[in-house]
């Protein structure tokens, strides 16, 4: 019954009818009163505060005055004219000025009436005055009512139909007392008072009209619980409901396909971070489950290894994998890589990429549908639908941000049974974001580098070193190293692109000529064989210096490479950044990388490349990245209809998270399928509030 009500749809609210409802609808998505019950103000005004006109200093913050008008007058001419309303109030008087809508206000001020005043004064000589204040009558009993007052963001249209701010509050002032007793309780009564909460309906009550500032805090942390709590009930229910529905392929053995290799070809010794993610991904091989795990780690940490050993635990239990890379170029290294450490067993490793032939390609299909293929390594070519696996036991999936959730579920389809999954990141993202973006997951992390590798050192250059850094380039070819240098996609036009490429590339072939140097160049317009061709060359050492745009950014591992040059380096992101620092200190020896830039930065990228000189560090990057950008404008994070949080703040509200994913944990194991009559509230609120909208598993 309540329920209904709330699903009323909004033309049916008084204020709203036939128009406002269809502009409510394409301008904020909103349909039903539910909807309108959650958009939340963004800011209060402190109408408890008001300040006294002689108290006026010339600090840059609104205020709030009230007082009487004392008298009107209209002053100047044409463009000049304006408006002035004398306020006073017991300790002095303050003009109050407008230039535009003068009509409208000459005709709506009243002599002798009191006023509450908001904005922000600007001195003028001696005085100050206020320019195009928010003025309100102020009537007899609402003064003894002192409020906050909310403040809602609208779009131009909405605020053409009248529907600013102001209007927003009115909408908000017909809804909430006729719905208020109706607002279902939606968390059970152990976590509210677990928590301290005061009641969902209070919440959204005071969120929109509280009573005092503290009002407004017991109502925001309550609503940014939820936020995240709702959020993660559905992440880890939809990770309950694959456990209940999905018998996981068990690999319960280790056998000789993994010791052999363990034994003879190994070519390090393993980091400890490294034996404890295998040891987690092996318990989760042998659980019955199907696993999905999320394995984070630093550039360079070693990841592949960890992902290839886990591999051959699937060849001993005779199953297939396989592993798809982002770039052929990266898929193709990955198959060298790996085809070369295991070039002395018998275990069929292929290749398979958009660009593989088609003779190739067919014969690859079928032996991979019977079975002769061990190990197949690729890209998105993987998850076309012509490719049939025998049967598919594990999949891994690295540098996980170039595919989307729906990639990862056609991978399902692939065999008779859903294999494993584990999805590795290219660069780390902070555990926040971590939880929410892959919170359905499991989650392994190697915080730990292979011994013996030297911090990279990073300097940022404006134009005028460019000679020494030259100077230094030669120096360190000398020394028999090799050097990258990568511009940026600037330009929408990938030709121009490719013309500022080919511009530093003539440069620094007039600086490095022939037949002292040799250069390569790798670019996004190449063919895949060309790039593999020009990539080869360099990682052989045959070239000195590879020019390149951003398709190197993942996973390229050449060694001897010590000098990461990026151009334009304040057009990068952290995480790119990092990833390309990343290509270097991967030998023995010193490396470095230089930040190349203009002189004239945003305060912002100033920040992001002076991080980028104190730290190599991923996880501190991921950190520093998310506090300066905010996560939406993280790479993955666009798509992902997850993060559409209405009140909480991933960056700020981090405890309240860590507090709401814990609970949804223990509500979920104590309750599955949330059939304690103590978490009704729970399952009522998903229902009614999301059910069909997303993608809800636990209550069916
Ligand atoms: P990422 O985690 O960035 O994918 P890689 O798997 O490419 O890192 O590994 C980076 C480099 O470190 C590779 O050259 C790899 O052979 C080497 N490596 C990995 N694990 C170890 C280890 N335990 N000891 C020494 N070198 C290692
Ligand atoms: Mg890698």
């Amino acid at each position: 019954m309540s329920i209904n009500l709330l699903q009323t749809e909004l033309k049916y609210l008084k204020g709203v009818g036939p128009i406002r409802s269809e502009l409510l609808a394409n301008e904020l998505q909103f349909k039903t009163f539910f909807d309108l019950l959650y958009y939340f103000p963004y800011r209060y005004i402190d109408r408890t505060q008001i300040h006294l006109i002689n108290t006026i200093q010339d600090v840059n913050v609104s205020i709030q005055l009230q007082g009487t008008v004392v008298s009107t007058e209209t002053v100047g001419k044409g463009r000049a004219m304006r408006f002035v309303a004398k306020l006073q109030d017991s300790t002095g008087q303050i003009d109050l000025v407008w230039f535009q809508g003068i009509k409208w206000i000459k005709d709506k001020i009243q002599m002798n009436q009191t006023y509450l005043v908001y904005g922000k004064p600007t001195r003028y000589g001696r005085t100050f005055n206020i320019t195009h204040p928010e003025i309100e009558k102020v009537e007899p009993e609402i003064t003894k009512v002192a409020r906050f007052q909310a403040v809602y963001s609208s779009t131009e249209k909405l605020n053409q139909a009248g529907l600013n701010s102001k209007g927003f509050n009115q909408l908000m002032s017909h809804l909430i007392p006729m719905v208020f007793e109706l607002i279902p309780e939606n968390l059970s009564s152990i976590i509210i008072r677990k928590h301290h909460f005061i009641s969902h309906s209070d919440a959204i009550r005071q969120i929109h009209f509280p009573q005092s500032a503290q009002q407004v805090i017991e109502a925001q942390n309550r609503l940014k619980y939820e936020d995240f709590f709702f959020i993660q009930m559905q992440l880890l229910g939809q990770k309950v409901n694959r456990h209940q529905r999905i018998k996981g392929i068990v690999f319960d053995r280790v056998g000789e396909i993994f010791n052999q290799f363990y034994q003879k070809y190994l070519p390090f010794s393993l980091t400890n971070a490294q034996k404890r993610v295998i040891k987690e991904i092996r318990s989760d091989f042998a659980s019955g489950h199907q696993m999905n795990r999320l394995l984070q780690g630093d550039v360079g940490s070693g990841k592949t290894m960890v992902a290839l050993l886990c591999m051959l635990i699937a060849l001993d239990n005779k199953f297939q994998t396989a592993l798809m890379a982002p770039t052929e170029i990266l898929a193709y290294q990955h198959f060298q890589t790996i085809s070369k450490l295991l070039s002395e067993m018998s275990v069929e490793v292929r290749l398979l990429t958009g660009s593989t032939p088609n003779a190739q390609r067919k014969e690859y299909l079928e032996d991979l549908a019977s079975g002769r293929i061990d190990i197949l390594i690729g890209t998105h070519a993987l998850i076309e639908p012509t490719v049939v696996f025998n049967n598919l036991g594990f999949v891994v999936i690295d540098e996980q941000h170039r595919f989307g959730v729906e990639q990862r579920a056609k991978l399902w389809k692939k065999g008779k049974y859903i294999p494993h999954i584990l999805v590795m990141t290219a660069t780390p993202i902070p555990r926040t974001m971590a939880m929410t973006l892959y919170g359905d997951l499991d989650y392994s992390v190697i915080d730990e580098l292979p011994p013996g590798r030297k911090d990279i050192q990073t300097f940022l250059y404006s134009d005028s070193k460019r000679i020494a850094l030259f100077g230094f380039i030669r120096r360190q070819i000398a020394e028999g190293r090799q050097v990258y240098v990568v511009f940026p996609l600037i330009n929408e036009s990938e030709t121009l692109d490719l013309k500022d490429l080919q511009d530093g590339y003539d440069g620094i072939s007039r600086e490095f000529p022939r037949p002292q140097y040799f250069i390569s160049i790798v670019h996004g317009q190449m063919k895949a064989k060309d790039k593999e061709i020009e990539m080869a060359r360099f990682k052989r050492g045959e070239t000195h210096i590879l020019i390149a745009t951003t398709v190197i950014e993942v996973g390229v591992d050449v060694p001897n490479a010590t000098v990461m040059v990026i151009e334009n380096a304040e057009r990068f992101g952290l995480s790119q950044l990092h990833q390309l620092r990343g290509r270097v200190g991967r030998g023995g020896n010193q490396s470095y990388c230089i930040l190349m830039a203009g002189n004239k930065l945003s305060a912002e990228a100033k920040a992001r490349l002076e991080i980028m000189v104190q730290t190599n560090d991923g996880f501190k990057i991921a950190e520093a990245d998310l506090k300066l950008r905010g996560p939406g404008d993280i790479q993955g994070t666009q798509q992902s209809g997850i993060l559409a949080l209405s009140i909480a703040d991933l960056v700020k509200d981090e405890a309240w998270l860590k507090l709401a994913r814990k609970d949804a944990e223990d509500i979920l194991s104590a309750d599955p399928n949330l059939q304690n009559p103590i978490n009704a509230p729970i399952s009522q609120h998903i229902i009614s509030r999301y059910k069909g909208k997303s993608n809800w598993s636990i209550v069916s």
